[in-house]
């Protein structure tokens, strides 16, 4: 299947590991151009080079001029951006009534505002263009909270209503915003949980987030797409 993503200019923030790694490779093995942020220059470096056609914005997502910053690089390089993959690093454990004010500002900055942020600032370029993609990396916490991870589960939810309030504002001007929600994968994440159990590969997850960004995705429009083995069994 062609995904219709050739020569389309792609950013991937948290990108340098895991999931967000493997959305960037994903969507270059289908022949996107992409714009690479995360903290570690070194690792996004090493990243970039092994790629076809990349360059490496680092930077702190959280910091609320970083997104702008992904943008202007994407124009100033290419001179067009087409698609975006929000993503950050989770917030640490805590039960409900453990954690305090401060962790929950800081969890709604790094994981539902930072992606608004980045999101905001692609969209005047993508309405010009009448086309565009925006697909946030979150949790299967969406869809039922986790125990413990309550700053996760808080900010994620933030995410997808939000996601799914942008995605009816945006239907008419063909850009589409979604949600992925992962269960269990084997990333450097998990491992440092030290959460075992059957485990998704994060290269597949990558090719899901890249199916999402496609031209054929056209209509699948403010879904929180679940990729989670099946674990998540509610309901409704
Ligand atoms: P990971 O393997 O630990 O990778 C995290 C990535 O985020 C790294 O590239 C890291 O690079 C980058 N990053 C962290 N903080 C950043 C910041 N402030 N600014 C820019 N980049 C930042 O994590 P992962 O497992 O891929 O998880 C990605 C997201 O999915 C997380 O929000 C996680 O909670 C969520 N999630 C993961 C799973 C899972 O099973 N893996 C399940 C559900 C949800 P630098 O350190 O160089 O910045």
């Amino acid at each position: 299947m062609d995904l219709g993503l050739r020569d389309r200019v792609a950013i991937v923030t948290a990108a340098s590991k895991g999931l967000g790694r493997a959305s960037a490779e994903a969507l270059a093995a289908e022949g996107a151009r992409l714009v690479l942020n995360a903290r570690d220059e070194r690792a996004l470096t090493r990243l970039a080079a092994s790629l076809p056609d990349a360059i490496v914005v680092p930077g702190d997502i959280t910091d609320p001029a970083v997104p702008a910053q992904l943008v202007d690089a994407a124009l100033r390089r290419w001179g067009r951006v087409d698609v975006v993959v929000g993503n950050a690093g989770g917030p640490p454990t805590g039960s409900a009534l453990e954690v305090d004010d401060e962790q929950v500002l800081a969890a709604v900055n790094a994981n539902l505002l930072s992606s608004v942020r980045l999101a905001r600032a692609a969209v005047p370029h993508l309405r010009e263009q009448q086309w565009g993609r925006i697909c946030f990396i979150a949790s299967a916490s969406v869809r039922q909270p986790i125990r413990d991870l309550t700053l996760s589960n808080i900010a994620r939810t933030g995410l997808w209503a939000w996601t799914k309030t942008a995605a009816q504002d945006l239907a008419e001007e063909c850009i589409t915003v979604n949600l992925v929600a992962p269960g269990l994968h084997a990333t450097d994440r998990l491992l440092e949980r030290g959460v075992t159990g059957r485990t998704g590969d994060p290269a597949d997850f990558g090719k899901v987030v890249a199916f999402l960004c496609s031209e054929p995705a056209a209509f699948v429009n403010g879904i929180a797409m679940g990729v989670d083995g099946g674990a998540v069994s509610g309901l409704l």
